[in-house]
């Protein structure tokens, strides 16, 4: 008998399921309708399944790793700005913010944020591009088809099975962003919030970072209509800010105005539609995203991201750099399979060489990658 507290607590899904009744809306997820996990296990005493999916996404190795991981900008640019870790946590806040409102499962939310983006490798995109040329023939390589792999295959926490034993639902989550036309599978609303959450989250993030680090300047961006906006709005609100807290107020609005206007947008179809379970929802063409003219400002706002951000002299450097080194890697690990360590005897004989090299890598902080290189090449 499970207890909690010294109370006797038989059927643990009965307390958090009654939790979830008075908060959840009808189209959310509820853990009791979880179709369960691969390995079956008993339930947990008071943690409901997505709650236990989210703690072992924490406590896995590739989690931890996130924060020797580049978002945008390399550690040789300072100790301001994002890393793979900071920016998954923004994304989890800003998802469960805008899923609590909605009524929709915030421990679902939560651990598929936390997962997101547990599969990138070092250097960010840079690194994920060098690494699917490197076995391109070979199925390639996505961040996300690996935070797949990882929770799957990698990470070890049983005795008789490899993976985290995740539930059905935060493995298909993860997998809709492997696949985003999943034929026939409508993402669970949870799935799509976090994806819009995401890019909220990095837009404002991003266009911080580059401002802070003197890449391109409010003024530069003034003429984007979704910056334009947000200044205007500041400047209503506050007077007299100095350079700095402009930058802060312009990110804080940068947020708080595409999530609020998801929000009024979502919750007024959610009233229009009145969907009273999940499979209405999934069924139906309803999506969680921005109305038509706050999707068009932050299209722009990408674009100008794209351009003058992510592809600025001094990032293309850093990753031209990146790319020729994570190839080099690879090549050599290729040609000297003793070198992964003794552990990953049994991985490297069913992936072969060439996907044992990939994923070595991938797991990699930006900092091992380095002190890595420097002993395989000095
Ligand atoms: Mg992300």
């Amino acid at each position: 008998m499970k207890t909690i507290d010294g109370v006797a607590n038989d059927q643990p899904l009965d307390w958090v399921d009654k939790r979830e009744q008075l908060l959840l809306a009808p189209y959310a997820m509820r853990s009791i309708h979880s179709k369960g996990r691969a390995h079956p296990e008993a339930e947990h005493a008071y943690r409901g399944p997505f709650q236990r999916d989210r703690d072992r996404i924490l406590h896995s190795s590739a989690y931890r790793r996130l924060s020797g991981k580049m978002q945008v900008f390399t550690g040789e640019m300072g100790d301001y700005h994002r890393t793979r870790l900071t920016h998954t946590h923004e994304v989890a806040t800003i998802a469960r913010t805008i899923g609590r409102t909605l009524g929709l499962n915030e421990d679902l939310i939560e651990a598929l944020a936390l997962m997101h983006d547990i599969g990138h490798p070092p250097y960010g995109h840079a690194g994920e591009d060098a690494l699917n040329e490197c076995i391109e023939g070979e199925g390639g390589f996505s961040h996300n088809q690996f935070g797949l792999t990882i929770v799957q295959e990698i990470e070890i926490r049983f005795h008789d099975f490899p993976g985290l034993n995740l539930t059905y639902e935060a493995l298909m989550g993860q997998l809709c962003r492997v696949d985003k036309n999943l034929k026939g599978q409508n993402p669970l609303l949870e799935v799509q919030l976090v994806d819009a959450a995401d890019s909220t989250t990095y837009n404002a993030h991003d266009a911080d970072d580059a401002i802070k680090l003197g890449l391109v300047s409010i003024e530069d961006m003034q003429h984007l209509s979704l910056i334009a906006e947000c200044l205007d709005y500041v400047k209503k609100h506050y007077v007299a800010l100095n350079e700095e807290l402009l930058r802060k107020a312009l990110v804080h609005r940068l947020i708080e105005r595409p999530v609020t206007s998801l929000l009024s947008h979502c919750a007024s179809e959610l009233t229009r539609y009145d969907f009273q379970s999940v499979e209405e929802a999934l069924a139906s063409d309803f999506v969680i995203g921005l109305p038509a003219d706050v999707a068009e400002q932050k299209k722009e706002l990408e674009k100008y991201l794209y351009d003058h951000v992510y592809r600025h002299p001094s990032l293309i450097e850093v990753r031209q750099k990146a790319q020729w080194r994570v190839k080099e890697m690879f090549e050599s690990y290729c040609q000297n399979p003793d070198r992964f360590p003794k552990k990953y005897q049994p991985r490297l004989e069913r992936v072969g060489v060439n996907r044992m090299a990939v994923e070595y890598i991938a797991g990699m902080t930006d900092h091992f990658f380095e002190q890595t290189y420097n002993s395989m090449f000095s």
